[in-house]
């Protein structure tokens, strides 16, 4: 396949089509720059005519029984793994993400559809004691049309995500890819067109604020799923809100710390430190815990060993498996990923390791970063409170706990936090006080099907990858029977 330009299809009423406009987009590979493929460009009337499709699946979809939809789900799912090896190598060009760690991400791409298929009876209404004369219940419908919009770190996995609880649900799905990663979704448009009455899943490849907005705006789709960053999802509800009331979840950026208390071990905090940060994507993961916040008497020695481990860490291309960390994913976000190492300088962090781009020819073209980690961040500074989403880790540190919790606390994002102490009511206490949507203690950036995953403050609204995510693709309608 090497050489070959790949060219990808959208998804619209079960046809592999073509924008109707005739535009394309090309994709990038990160790594040197060069062009990779083509996916069409979708204008307003390619998502009119999504949503149309959608319209005309949705009432046979949602009166499937749950069974039936779960048998099309996990049909999806099976071609999905056939496919991994194919849609691997492309992803791992697309991203920049190295292809040691990108083969999980596609491995696990169908565990949502799986996971979301075994839980269709628990779309259960209620009964409930308002009256002596009534019985009253609750029904659980589904909306009819979603609209999911996705980021550029996971492709094929939010892909797969993004599908899987609305359609349990027995909604149809317009799906937009990301812009700057958008091939490995063409995949999933060939697969949905084989497994798929015409109309359910329709995916429509282009730019945020053309194709994404038209999703947004569509007058007939109140129900909207977004991933990616927090400026764009505030877009997002303010066009949402000119148009019609919608039902919009957002599962945003996050700034999230990691707190070490003195009862821990500095080499293994030096390890899940490097781990937490994702450095292995760059940084590109939301849940990355981008801040580390350090006891004073721990500072020196995890610094020192963090610097160690991150200056070891082997760039290269993101094809080798021996690779341990690939480029930004655009040139317009490695634009921004060095913006931001600028601006911490300036601002007065002591950079320690990487800052730049790495030496050597391979790296000459492509968007490279040398894994950066700043010591003696202070909360004012811009890297201390805008998420950067790149290779880049803030060091802080603390004296007590208040002041830990405080800095945990210090910026208007609430996605994950890690919190490291062996005494159990520190780490409760810590926990308990922490403003995040998913905290770990003693661990960093997994993920557990069944609870519930979505940020506090500025991260977010709502959860995803649990029920609750499957609840919300549905409407609830009370019903009042009178007993004569
Ligand atoms: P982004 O710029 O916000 O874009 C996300 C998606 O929104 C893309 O598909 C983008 O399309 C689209 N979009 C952009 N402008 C739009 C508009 N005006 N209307 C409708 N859609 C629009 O985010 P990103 O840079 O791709 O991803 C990184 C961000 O995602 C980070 O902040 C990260 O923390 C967050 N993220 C959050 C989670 C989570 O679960 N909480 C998971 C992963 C990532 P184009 O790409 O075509 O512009």
């Amino acid at each position: 396949m090497a050489g070959e330009l790949i060219e990808k299809k959208m998804l619209i009423g079960g046809e592999l089509v073509d924008a109707i406009g005739g535009g394309r987009l090309e994709s990038i590979n990160p790594a040197n720059e060069e062009l990779i493929g083509y996916v069409p460009d979708a204008g307003k009337e390619d998502v009119e005519q999504a949503v149309v499709a959608a319209e005309k699946a949705a009432p046979g979809w949602g009166a499937l029984s749950v069974g039936e939809r779960a048998a099309y789900m996990r049909k999806v799912a099976e071609k999905l793994r056939a496919k991994a090896g194919e849609i691997l190598e492309v992803e791992v060009k697309d991203t920049g993400n190295t292809i040691a760690k990108m083969r999980a991400d596609v491995a696990s791409a169908h565990k949502a559809l799986d996971y979301y298929a075994g839980l269709g009876t628990e779309i259960k209404g209620a009964t409930i004691p308002a009256s002596a004369k009534n019985l009253h219940m609750t029904l659980r419908e589904p909306y009819g049309v979603v609209g999911r919009i996705i980021p550029f770190n996971h492709p094929i996995k939010f892909a797969a995500n993004a599908l899987s609880a609305p359609l349990m649900a027995g909604n149809c799905v317009v799906l937009k890819p990301p812009e700057q990663s958008p091939l490995s979704a063409g995949f999933m448009a060939e697969i949905c067109q084989e497994v798929l009455p015409p109309g359910v899943v329709n995916i429509v490849t282009g730019n945020g604020p053309s194709t994404g907005d038209a999703i947004v705006r569509h007058p007939r789709i109140k129900r909207l799923g977004f991933t990616g960053s927090v400026p764009t999802g505030m877009a997002i509800q303010r066009s949402a809100a000119e148009i019609a009331v919608k039902h919009v979840s957002l599962e945003l950026g996050g700034k999230n710390p990691l707190i070490a208390f003195p009862d821990n071990d500095p080499e293994e905090i030096a390890r899940v430190a490097v781990g937490g940060m994702n450095f292995a994507w760059q940084g590109q993961s939301c849940g990355s815990t981008s801040r580390l916040l350090l006891h004073e008497s721990l500072y020196d020695r995890v610094l020192a060993k963090v610097v160690e481990r991150v200056s070891a860490l082997r760039l290269g291309d993101p094809l080798d498996e021996q690779t341990q960390m690939g480029p930004i994913n655009s040139k317009r976000h490695y634009e921004r990923v060095m913006a931001m190492i600028e601006a911490g300088k300036q601002d007065g962090a002591r950079l320690v390791a990487g800052g730049k781009r790495p030496a050597g020819d391979y790296f000459r073209r492509g968007y490279w970063v040398e894994p950066t980690v700043f010591a003696e961040v202070n909360p004012k500074m811009r890297i201390a409170t805008q998420e950067i989403f790149g290779p880049v880790l803030s060091v802080f540190k603390w004296k007590d706990e208040e002041e830990a919790l405080e800095l945990a606390n210090s910026t208007d994002y609430g996605l994950t936090a890690s919190i490291w102490t062996n005494d159990l009511n520190t780490a409760l206490r810590a926990a308990r006080r922490v403003k995040s949507g998913y905290v770990w203690i003693n661990g960093a950036s997994g993920h557990f099907y069944g609870t519930p995953f979505g940020g506090m403050r500025n991260s977010g609204l709502g959860n995803e990858e649990g029920i609750e995510e499957l609840l919300s693709y549905t409407e609830n309608k009370t019903i009042h029977i009178l007993l004569k």
